[in-house]
């Protein structure tokens, strides 16, 4: 996997037309403490609280935020980290670089130490306490950080859960966390089977691809049929882009699965296209670039 330095590197981000990033506003109460780039558009960022951090669940999500023209941007980043670490790293979040976003291209300019506004956490796509169904997370994209925060907690509590974890992205170089997954695959230490998918395996940077292709609501029947889940005993979380959700969420009910064993974190409104995308043709480069399998 490609990592940079952000330190040296440049970002390739589209610059944000002249827009002035407040570095010390009063309501600041966090700091963008470190951030590893896994390419130009996809990074790891760590936010600490300047205080005592507050609790949260794996599965939740902080909202971050700074000002920019005197007004407040922030968005919603479900956490990728282990509770536990909070005091000490911060709050880990995988982030996408949107093209035409308003925030991220804002996030994507700021250097490591500068100060940031971070409140939460809120959400309800959590694991149910004591659950000994076998766990589905099925991600598109950058939808696999809850599912990292609710391993990583899990493993340190001593209570790996029986996991298959689907990610399905656009490009190799997409994929988030795979050392991390097959490490614990290959270890033993966390019983998990990692099933990525690459949706355009024909692209010459795809080349040598031997894995499962398309996108990952197309592999989740399959999947089901292969590693013979029972929907009786599996329960199946859901988070990224909402097509992806909506469509694999009729599968899993199709193949029986209850409809409270079925759960979702939907990262946009369907159909929603990011708001700095003016005309009908920009956006569909932009529609492009941004899709994240
Ligand atoms: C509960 C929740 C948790 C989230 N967690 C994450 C996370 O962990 N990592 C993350 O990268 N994003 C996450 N998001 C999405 C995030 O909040 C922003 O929408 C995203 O960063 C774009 O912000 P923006 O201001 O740059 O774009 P905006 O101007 O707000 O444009 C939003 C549009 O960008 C597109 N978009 C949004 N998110 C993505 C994405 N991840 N990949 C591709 N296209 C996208 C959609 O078309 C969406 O309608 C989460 C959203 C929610 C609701």
């Amino acid at each position: 996997m490609l990592m940079t330095d952000p330190a040296t590197e440049p970002h390739a981000a589209t610059e944000p037309d002249a827009v002035t990033i407040d570095p010390d506003a009063p309501q600041y109460n966090a700091t963008l403490v470190r951030r590893i780039d896994q390419h130009e558009s996809l990074a790891y960022v760590w936010v600490r609280f300047d205080g005592e951090p507050t609790p949260f669940e794996p599965g939740q999500y902080m909202t971050i935020g700074v000002f920019a023209d005197g007004k407040l941007t922030q968005r919603p980043y479900s956490v990728a980290s282990d509770p536990r670490v909070a005091r000490t790293e911060g709050y880990e979040f995988y982030l996408r670089l949107v093209q035409g976003g308003t925030f991220t291209p804002l996030l994507w300019t700021l250097p490591v130490g500068h100060r940031m506004r971070m409140i939460g956490p809120k959400g309800k796509f959590v694991l149910e306490p004591g659950d000994d169904r076998m766990h589905v997370f099925i991600s598109s994209g950058t939808g696999n950080a809850p599912f990292v925060s609710m391993m990583r907690a899990q493993l340190a509590a001593g209570t790996p859960r029986r996991a298959v974890f689907l990610n399905g992205v656009s490009h190799v170089r997409d994929l988030g966390y795979v050392d991390l997954i097959e490490g614990w695959h290959a270890s033993g230490e966390y019983p998990v089977t990692f099933i990525p998918t690459i949706s355009r395996p024909l692209l010459s940077e795809n080349a040598g691809w031997t894995g499962r292709t398309g996108r990952v609501e197309s592999i989740v029947g399959p999947v089901v049929a292969e590693l013979g889940l029972d929907p009786a005993d599996t329960v199946a979380y859901l988070c990224g882009n909402p097509d992806m959700i909506l469509s694999a969420e009729q599968t899993l009910l199709g193949l029986g699965f209850p409809e409270d064993a079925v759960k979702k974190e939907l990262y946009w409104p369907k159909g929603k296209e990011p708001r700095g995308v003016a005309g009908a043709a920009d956006a569909a480069v932009v529609a492009t670039e941004n899709a994240d399998q």
